[in-house]
């Protein structure tokens, strides 16, 4: 991978922009599609976002077998990626994470809705995905194809989905726009629960999310918004 010199250190980058806004801890990790080759994708070994390095990331298929693995443990939850890939060709960019903010919205039958502009790439619509439905009860992890499958099936052409009791998925057109928009899932998720103690949230509407969607992701706010997070994270002197 001596070509993507720069493409790694960016993921790089997103595991420690991730660990600093409070996304990840220990756990969760985010993936980008292969450049060369979209039946494969890139991600780190099996080690906390915040500590990730370059000699870190691995290559795997999409059914999550890695290339070249040397001595490096790969995460458990690699069908998250692989499942979303497979049926989402435009998604070149997945973010799995357990922030505790987000976990009531999957938990309750209060759902996550958009309620303030930067939040508006999270969707009108997002579908929670309950494990138990259709494998019974288990220790939540994503760990066969089959239920990175049916997760992914979940999300639908959504570009966020909760998962009951666990946490999340994000898919991004690119990696910027998937940690921009897991970062700001979190935000609308604190936002959120702060409205609904004090009435009734005024949500924004589909033509809203869409407005505030292109907005955020245009490059004037996109890049911005990464020179700033990659700058909190010490991410200028990788
Ligand atoms: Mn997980």
């Amino acid at each position: 991978m001596a070509d993507h010199v720069e493409l790694i250190r960016d993921l790089v980058i997103a595991n420690r922009i991730l660990a600093r806004e409070g996304v990840v801890d220990a756990f969760g990790h985010v993936s980008i599609r292969h450049p060369d080759n979209p039946d494969r994708y890139l991600m780190s070994c099996s080690r906390a976002p915040e500590l990730v390095t370059a000699d870190d990331i691995m290559e795997f298929t999409l059914d999550g077998e890695p290339v070249d693995a040397r001595d490096r443990k790969p995460y458990g939850e690699r069908p998250i990626h692989g499942g979303i890939y497979e049926i989402r060709p435009e998604v070149n960019s997945v973010v799995h994470n357990h922030a505790h903010e987000i976990l009531p919205f999957g938990i309750t039958n209060t759902p996550m809705r958009p309620v303030a502009h930067v939040c508006g790439p999270i969707g009108t619509d997002i579908p929670v995905w309950d494990i138990r439905d259709n494998f019974g009860e288990t220790d939540h992890l994503v760990l066969t194809m089959e239920q990175g499958r049916d997760l992914a099936k979940t999300l639908g052409d959504n570009r966020v989905a909760l998962m009951r009791g666990h946490g999340g998925v994000v898919s991004g057109g690119d990696l910027r726009q998937s940690v921009m928009t897991a970062v700001y899932l979190q935000v609308n998720a604190r936002l959120l629960l702060q409205s609904l103690q004090l009435g009734v949230p005024n949500y924004l509407t589909p033509i809203e999310v869409e407005k505030c969607t292109a907005r955020q992701f245009h490059p004037l706010s996109l890049d911005r918004a990464w020179e700033y997070w990659r700058a909190r994270a010490g991410g200028d002197s990788l």
